[in-house]
């Protein structure tokens, strides 16, 4: 074994003891007492259930984290990478269409060994715990888009990349990283027009009570909102959520059905100041900026390691290339990649509390926001008590308990 295929190994296996520790951690975490704060939104039954439904979300993640290890290494060290090079290499198609086939076959691999995990849990277990609206009719249907979406966007990137490497010499990164970022941005200001209408309907938000309260709230921030739309998520789950999409003059809102459903205007309005709130404190554009130099130290890096034999070798590859060393390089880049996710989720974390603090601010009614966090959790189910290095791994929003005793220090002040 060289030194890749142990670094590679390593972060695998830490990786995954990792999980499994935080999530015992986690699950040791949950206690039978309900907290004081929720006493007027749960019952004893209801909160129970809130619990099981972490207990069995956390068994399903372990069986699914386990099966992807099992099936990682047991492809790897079987010359898995090798034997699918050589077939598709045996067809002698042009070196970019090679590399697309090559991988768009370990990707339908993994979606189709992930096909049954993604069945189960949206047909029993959302199901079990009264979410799932979804029909197999639409199940197939997102399928069918999302694969068909994949081929016309991810496809023409990745022939892109590929090209850059095989063509262009040293400043190949320098070109996918430029690239990547115009492609990135055209499709996140395309998004609310041409690909989020193929999933769900949006619909304007009728006049009434609740648009006028939106309208005057935005006014009295300066924040020109252009759109306000009624997502229909109850199309698949029960779950509810709101969000904003597009950028520049093609930005929008869109409130899920069962979010209105649910909450009283004021809670939707202090939602929506949430949202405003992430704008206005300019944490979309930091988020921006920091992903795009991301993607850019990844391609320099990338650029690097290709041409690397003991890579390939750690994969026993009989020949290098550029689409397989995308594949390797993705592996060992995993390391850096979860210590970078801890320092995003403080980051993200921290932009919460101040999305909090600017809409009880703004909205001159923090126990709003407080109303809306706690039927938000109530209506996901969501866990009141996770364990605190569970958070600290893998969450990008504080626990709903700490954001409230936030924002209720602010209202104090
Ligand atoms: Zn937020």
């Amino acid at each position: 074994m060289n030194i890749y295929a142990i670094i590679i190994l390593t972060t695998l296996l830490v990786g995954y003891t990792l999980n499994i520790i935080t999530d015992v951690l986690n699950l040791k975490a949950l206690r039978k007492e309900l907290p004081d704060e929720f006493t007027d939104v749960y019952d004893a039954e209801k909160y129970g259930k809130s619990q099981e439904y972490t207990r069995t979300t956390t068994k399903f993640g372990f069986m699914t984290s386990t099966f992807s290890l099992i099936v990682t290494l047991v492809f790897w060290f079987s010359g898995g990478f090798n034997y699918l090079d050589q077939i598709v290499r045996s067809w002698e198609l042009h070196p970019i269409w090679t590399g697309l086939i090559y991988i768009g076959i370990l990707i339908l691999l993994r979606a189709l060994l992930s096909l049954p995990f993604s069945i189960y849990s949206t047909f029993v277990i959302e199901e079990r715990f009264g979410f799932n609206k979804t029909t197999p009719a639409t199940f197939v249907l997102d399928l069918g888009k999302g694969l068909f979406l994949s081929v016309i966007i991810g496809g023409p990137l990745l022939a892109a990349v590929l090209a850059f490497f095989q063509y262009a010499g040293e400043w190949a990164w320098l070109y996918c990283w430029m690239g990547t970022v115009v492609f990135i941005l055209f499709v996140q200001y395309i998004a609310p027009t041409w690909i989020m209408p193929l999933f769900n309907k949006f619909t304007p938000l009728e006049e009434g009570e609740l648009r006028s309260a939106i309208e005057n709230y935005a006014t009295s921030v300066k924040f020109p909102l252009k759109g306000i739309f009624v997502m229909d998520g109850s199309k698949r789950s029960t779950k509810s959520n709101a969000f904003f999409t597009g950028f520049g003059k093609n930005k929008r809102i869109a409130l899920f059905d069962t979010l209105i459903e649910k909450h009283s205007v004021r809670e939707l309005v202090a939602v929506l100041a949430h949202e405003i709130g992430h704008y206005k404190k300019k944490h979309i554009l930091k988020s921006m900026i920091i992903s795009i130099l991301h993607t850019g130290v990844m391609f320099y890096l990338l650029s690097i390691f290709l041409t690397h034999q003991g890579l390939f070798e750690a994969f026993y590859m009989d020949h290098m290339s550029v689409y397989a060393g995308l594949i390797f390089f993705g592996m060992l880049f995993t390391p850096i990649e979860m210590i970078l996710s801890i320092f995003m989720n403080i980051f993200s974390r921290k932009n919460e509390y101040e999305a909090d603090g600017f809409a009880a601010a703004t909205t001159e009614q923090p126990e709003s926001m407080v109303q809306a966090l706690k039927n938000l959790s109530v209506d996901n189910l969501s866990n009141l008590t996770p364990h605190p290095f569970y958070v600290f791994l893998n969450y990008s929003h504080p626990p709903v308990l700490q954001r409230i005793k936030a924002i209720k220090a602010i209202a104090e002040v």
